[in-house]
This record gives C-alpha cells, structure tokens and sequence, in this order.
C-alpha cells in the first residue's frame, strides 16, 4: 500500500511521547504513523523533529474595529497568516469585535468575509463582547449555533471593558453551551487611578510604567473572575497571564478541580522589564498591557508552564505600522513562537520537548476545542511541522515576513527552526518561503472543549 506522502525517519514528538518513526498522509488526513512506510512522495526527515502543526490562539490580524482608539494590526490575514505558515502554524484564533449596539452575528459575518479567500492556513474567532447592554448577551447563542465557542471579556481599557455583570451573565450562557470563556483580567478602577496620579505627578516615562499597572492588580482580577467562573460553571481560559499572583490564583483554581487554564505569550518569557529600556533604543517598544514584568515573575511563568499551571503559549500578535520618526509598538511573533520556545524552554533546560509541543500545539486544540487538530494520530488533520534541532536562525524584519520594519525580538539569535509546514496535507511552507496555494485556510467551526474533571 503506497500513501500520497510520507514524512520519512523524523523523531516523531507528542505530548507524551518520542520516538522514531513515519507519518503517512492520504489526501488532507494523517493515515498511519509506523516504520517502513511507503509513498507517492516521500520528505526524509532523518535527523528532524516532526510534530503536529503549532496552533496560536491568540493573534490580532488587521482589524479595522480596532479604531478609533487604538491602531488596527498591521499584518492583513493574508500577510500574517503566510508568516505564521513560515513559521510552523498551521492553526490560528483571531477576533470577532464588534461595537458596541452592533449585533454580534452581523459583525461576525463581516470578520469572517475579511478571513476568507485570504488567510492561507485554517483558522477560529473568540467573539469579543464589548456591550453592556444586557439584551446583547442574549445574542451569544447564535454565535454558538455558528461553531463560534470561545467568547473574550476585558475587564479592562477604554472600548473593551465590562462590569462585572456582563462578564457574569455572559458566563452564565457560556456554561449553559460548555463554551469557553476568555478574559482579559485587570483591575480597571486602580490601573485608572494610578495612572492619573503618575502623570499628574510627570511620571510617565518607561522607567514609571511598571508603576501604573502592580501585578496585585492583575492578581485580584484573576482572583475575581475564577470566581465569578466557579459560581455560573464556565469553563475559563486566562490570557496573558504575566505574574506570580495570576498564576497563584490558577494553580489553586485547578487544585479545586475548576476547569481553569492559564495562557502565557512569548514576550513575557523572553523579555523581563530590564529590557525596556534597551528595545526601546533599538527602536521598538515592548510595552504592552498586561506588562512585561521583573525577573522574578518570568520565572515564575517558566515554573508555571513546566508544571502545567499553565497551559499554552500564544503570542497576541499585533505589531503595528511604526509613526513617522518614533518607535514603533505592538508586539509580534506569530512566526517566531515555535523557534523561540524551543530555545528559551527546551534548549535552556526549562522545558522537555514533549512539553513544547504540548503547550504549543496539542493543548490549544483541546482547550479551544478545535477538532481533528494539535495531534498526530490517523483520521486527524495532516498538520505536521518537520522541525531540523540544529539550524540556528537570527530574527529581524528583514528574516521573518510581517508587514513591518522591525520584530519584536530583532537581533534574538536560536537554535532550532522550522524547515517544513504541511497543512492539511499540503505543503505550504519550505525553508522559509510560503509555497502553498494563496486564501487556502479554512473557517474552524467548533464544539465544546474537554471539562478538565
Ligand atoms: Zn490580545
């Protein structure tokens, strides 16, 4: 029996398991994983690492809802997408947010026909409530009956925030349909206040930021949300999580047996705020909310992501055009996360190999509850990244494919690079150039994710 391809003598690594061994695919599925295989196409991966393909659950592709108040992204689905191919992503999760008195399934409609015929890899939406008003939630059933099953929340900032009953009641449908809720978790009121009172005092320069923004802040609204997720049953996913407090509160969260996960992006594990200063002179901007904190609290993170208090890392890609003459702002990554993890956790000691892959691919899809992704076993989608251990890589605009003059992690040299993205089936990048069929990805219509009891 001949497959269409087989990936040849990799070191096949999943969450639990490394070994040596062939991938076969039969038109957009994985058919079987054994020795000796034999195909139509044969890609030996003799000394690789073959996994199933990344999936960031966290990106901001264009969007012009973005505006007035903030800066819309500057990758297009099409840009970014082909850059998160380069990079070994194979599966992303963008944003639904419509204003304010919009109707939610309408502005869906319209996120979804920006994606289509663009993003070149497959690809989910969070629905992002920004109102109030208590008759929108009713809506949310139908972005559910739309295979939409993740709905974001901020508990702080101007455009986004909500009080403290939307999040709740919002929840309350959220378990009734066994979604996910997804929250932006900081104390608006205090972070308001001690920003008023710094600038008022001239303190508004880098060195003061940390100031604006305490991590006892972020804590007590991890703290407060768990617990407003603990009372409706819904199930929970803390993004951006950045300090000891938040992932405190996780970890007691699970003990307790809620299903409450925590996610944590690259720049929080790369970067600490002694790199502020530093970034900034090289002409970008890493401040970001929530922020980039002290040593002790990356730490922590890495702690946390090892034991499985955390349980996946995204990037919240949104880089953004630089202004005229000044730095530029939004962090990017969404082609460096795979590399970049790999050498900060795996090469550093931090992470296994198998817990790389977890955090990276596996776990997304079970949390979000993509189906037939982030694992290597017949009948799920042949998303397969071949992966070479030893090629070593320097990051910079001019390396990576965004649609920006600089990277968040400019100059940041690793070892460990994708070679090869094959996405359902196809072949859509190799060695660093986008080589597959333009506006290919798909729309993901979800079910429900795994209760974790
Ligand atoms: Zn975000």
């Amino acid at each position: 029996m001949s497959y269409d391809l087989v990936i040849k003598n990799g070191t096949v690594i999943t969450p639990n398991d490394t070994f040596l061994a062939d991938v076969a695919i039969n038109g957009e599925q994985i058919a079987a994983i054994g020795q000796g295989l034999v195909g139509q196409r044969e890609i030996d991966a003799r000394g690789r690492y073959v996994l199933p393909g990344a999936i960031d659950a966290h990106v901001h592709l264009t969007d012009p809802r973005y505006a007035p108040l903030y800066t819309p992204g500057a990758d297009s689905f099409g840009v970014g997408s082909r850059a998160a191919a380069i990079g070994g992503v194979t599966t992303f999760v963008d944003f639904a947010s419509p204003y304010a008195g919009v109707n939610l399934v309408k502005e869906l409609d319209v996120r979804q026909k920006e994606a289509e015929g663009e993003a070149v890899i497959d690809y989910a939406f969070n629905l992002t409530i920004r109102d109030t008003d208590p008759s929108r939630i009713g809506e949310l059933h139908d972005i559910f009956d739309r295979g939409v099953t993740s709905i974001k929340m901020f508990m702080a900032y101007d455009g986004y925030r909500l009080n403290d009953a939307t999040i709740f009641s919002a929840m309350e449908v959220i378990a009734e349909r066994d979604g996910l809720a997804v929250v932006h978790a900081e104390n608006d009121d205090i972070i308001r206040m001690l920003k008023a009172r710094l600038a008022k005092e001239g303190k508004t320069g880098t060195e003061w930021y940390l100031s604006a923004l305490p991590s006892a802040t972020e804590g007590e609204a991890v703290h407060r949300v768990i617990a407003f997720a603990a009372h409706t049953g819904a199930r929970l996913i803390l993004y951006h999580q950045t300090c000891e407090e938040g992932v405190r509160e996780i970890r007691h969260a699970k003990a307790r047996g809620q299903s409450v996960y925590g996610e944590v992006c690259v720049a929080y594990l790369v970067y600490t705020s002694d790199d502020y200063e530093r970034t900034l002179a090289n002409g970008f901007s890493i401040q970001t909310s929530p922020p980039i904190r002290e040593k002790r609290h990356q730490d922590a993170l890495w702690q946390a992501l090892a034991d499985g208090t955390l349980d996946i890392v995204s990037t919240d890609h949104g880089p953004r055009k630089r202004p005229p003459g000044q730095p530029a702002h939004g962090i990017s990554g969404i082609e460096a996360r795979l590399a970049l993890i790999h050498h900060f956790g795996v090469n550093a000691g931090r992470l296994s190999l198998n817990r790389w892959v977890e955090v990276c691919c596996t776990n997304p899809a079970k949390i979000f509850g993509l189906p037939k992704k982030g694992q290597l076993l017949p009948g799920y989608d042949a998303d397969v990244v071949v992966f070479d251990p030893n090629k070593e890589f320097t990051f910079s605009a001019e390396t990576l494919h965004s649609d920006i003059d600089y990277s968040s992690y400019d100059g940041i040299s690793v070892r460990g690079y994708p070679q090869m993205t094959i996405s359902r089936g196809e072949v859509v990048a190799d060695g660093g150039s986008f080589v597959g069929k333009p506006g290919r990805g798909r729309f993901i219509e979800r079910g429900t994710g795994k209760r974790s009891s």
